[in-house]
């Protein structure tokens, strides 16, 4: 029943097919018109951007350099000289940590286009029992391009969709493959079967040996009931974190703990508010997805005023089936929402006399998008900052497109998120590998890709019973 050995190798020729499957958008030799320059690693130095580094002392350069070596930053600074290293032109962009998202339902991005709304995506879900082990595969696969092309360093992929260990398997390899940074949670429980130690260890220790340090074991527990303390022991037995649901998890007050994700959070309560404060649980703010749906907009100042920390809060892309990810659009939607939700007035001169002193701002924004999501996901200490010692995650995003203006004297922390788009992202490097150069991904063939997703919806919706 759980045929996938542990080793990658092993891994690879149990997926069979896979490999030749995804050949078109695979990682290395397509070589297609989409090809920018090879991935880089060894040393980088990033020189002369505008550095924003969102440090805890809020650091900025007005024209600065990254120094960049074995995939750790080794410098931030002015002037940095670095003999050897393989520079890059940062001229007209800022540089600036990469984005860290925190729950994105990465398998059913294949349906892109179908679910227009949350009755018709809970229909789709029926499909879950119709894809192979390559559709989770290529649906991750697919996801994960999505995200190194905004900018987004670091996921968390909730695979609630797979219903045993090769589907998991598939879900890890794809995310190892593209080079993303990730944490990957697999379901604790499923039809209300527990699921097995044996399987959460495989996968730990599959991640831990092939994981390249990048991707680690999360844990889901939507549904999982009167198994839901035992599985919560479990995880914290095995060192697996997060554990999130979709429920909250308010009725098990004896096992609440920081390393709790609670998601959405739309119709959050004052006393689930209480909750997640006291036990310094962490939350996954859904800022494209729940107005999508109707369900309204990230609860920023509810949580802020009633003291959950920013430092808590992470931005999702939830489902990429439904809107596509967009960290600026997330962050915007962050700071809309709070202002929307602080002053209760919908008369514009009504807000021009109250003259409101704004309790999130652009900058409080920019850092749940990259700190905020790092310390949601247990991640802060390698990740969300630009400081000697992180994980060389990094971005470059253009100010001189069209959409932006490059002076000097412009807040910029206003203009990234109010202005910035995906498409100004010029550069993406995880782990000091270079994933996105001059606009474009490296060694991806996107036009082969998007192929691929098409005909295998086709093909799912012909199994599924949808066409
Ligand atoms: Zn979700």
């Amino acid at each position: 029943m759980h045929p996938i050995p542990m080793t990658r190798r092993g891994l690879l020729g149990s997926i069979g097919a896979l490999a030749a499957a995804a050949s078109s958008a695979s990682l290395s030799g397509c070589g297609g018109a989409e090809a920018a320059t090879s991935p880089s690693s060894g040393e980088l130095l990033i020189k002369g951007g505008r550095v924003l580094a969102l440090d805890a002392a809020g650091s900025q350069l007005a024209t600065g350099d990254v120094h960049i070596k074995n995939g750790i930053i080794v410098a931030v600074g002015e002037n940095i000289t670095a003999a050897g290293a393989q520079e890059i032109d940062a001229t007209g962009t800022v540089v600036m940590p990469g984005f860290v998202e925190t729950h994105w339902h990465m398998w059913n991005g294949l349906w892109k286009g179908m679910a227009n709304d949350a009755t018709e995506y809970f229909r789709l879900r029926s499909l879950a029992s119709s894809y192979t082990v390559q559709d989770h595969y290529l649906a991750v696969r697919y996801a994960a391009l999505q995200a190194l092309n905004v900018g987004i360093t670091t996921c968390h992929d909730w695979a609630d969709g797979v219903r045993n260990y090769a589907d998991f398997a598939a879900h890890m390899m794809a995310l190892s493959e593209v080079g993303i940074r990730a944490k990957a949670s697999y379901p604790g429980t499923s039809s209300g079967n527990v699921t097995r130690r044996e399987d959460l260890v495989q996968a730990r220790d599959w991640l831990q040996s092939n994981g390249q340090n990048r991707i680690q074991l999360g844990l889901l527990l939507d549904g999982a009931g009167a198994q839901f303390e035992q599985q919560v022991r479990l995880a914290r037995e095995l060192g697996i974190a997060p554990i999130t649901n979709h429920e909250g998890f308010f009725n098990h007050p004896n096992v609440l703990g920081p390393e709790f994700v609670y998601t959405h959070g739309t119709d959050v309560s004052d006393a689930e508010i209480d909750a997640i404060r006291s036990n310094n649980i962490k939350v996954a703010l859904c800022p494209t997805t729940d107005p999508m749906i109707g369900v309204g907009l990230p609860p920023v100042y509810q949580l802020l005023s009633k003291g959950v920390k920013r430092e808590n809060m992470g931005f999702s892309v939830d489902v990429s089936c439904q809107t596509s990810p967009e960290p600026f659009e997330m962050m915007r939607t962050l700071v809309n929402a709070s202002r929307i939700q602080q002053t209760g007035l919908n008369a514009i001169f009504d807000v021009v006399r109250a003259a409101p002193k704004w309790i999130f701002g652009y900058g409080d924004a920019l850092r749940v998008a990259t700190a905020g999501g790092a310390n949601v996901l247990g991640l802060s200490e390698e990740v969300g900052a630009l400081a000697a010692g992180k994980k060389a995650d990094v971005i470059l995003v253009r100010l001189d497109d069209i959409n932006m203006q490059p002076s000097a004297g412009s807040n910029i922390e206003y203009q990234l998120v109010q202005c910035g788009s995906s498409h100004n992202v010029d550069t993406v490097i995880v782990d000091g590998i270079v994933r996105k150069r001059h606009g474009r991904l490296v060694d991806v063939d996107v036009k082969a890709l998007t192929r691929d997703v098409a005909a295998a919806q086709e093909a799912l919706k012909l199994r599924g019973g949808l066409s």
